[in-house]
């Protein structure tokens, strides 16, 4: 939840790595911005509609390495895969994260760690990870069903086109009906 406190902090652009060790020796938080052109992996059925806003969290670990955590937010537009109408779609996503100077050991989880490069972190990189993750692979408009445009399935089903006579006297007694 960023309140206008927040939004006001946000006006800097993020870097596309951190220092882990110079952030930890501060009060360990950045907040920013990742303007709408750097988040490449986008692509439909969504599209980037502004920046991503995120705050991130580092903190020293005993085990080592650092715990990363965060909240983004981004505003996105995403094609509705039934009617095909593109829509507001707000990503809002949290970050839970080990960031390690090593690989992950057996209690460390490898799709939780984040491998640092010479100590950094690819900040840029994890954000729009995220935002993927968070990203359904299908997006639809809410249930029941669709304001927008119909369906525009003109395309046989692959089950319909493995059978292609099997509706053929429905389709004949369709043709009866006209
Ligand atoms: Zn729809």
């Amino acid at each position: 939840m960023f309140g206008l406190y927040y939004r006001a902090l946000m006006a800097s652009e993020l870097p596309d790595t951190i220092d882990c060790r110079q952030l930890a020796a501060g009060d360990g938080r950045i907040t920013g911005t990742l303007a709408g052109r750097r988040l490449r992996r986008v692509a439909t059925p969504y599209r980037v509609a502004g920046a991503l806003e995120a705050t991130v969290t580092l903190a020293p670990r005993a085990a080592g390495g650092y715990t990363l955590s965060g909240r983004l937010e981004v505003p996105l537009e995403a094609q509705c895969q039934r009617c095909l109408e593109w829509m507001a779609w707000p990503v809002t996503a949290t970050l839970e994260l080990l960031a390690l100077e090593r690989a992950p050991n057996e209690a460390e989880s490898e799709a939780d760690c984040v491998e640092l490069i010479d100590g950094r972190l690819p900040l840029a990189e994890v954000l729009e990870d995220e935002l993927l993750l968070s990203c359904a692979f299908a997006p639809t408009h809410a249930e029941p069903g669709c304001e927008g445009a119909k369906p525009t399935s003109a395309a046989p089903l692959p089950e319909e086109r493995r059978r292609p006579f099997a509706n053929l006297d429905q389709l004949l007694k369709g043709r009866d009906d006209e």
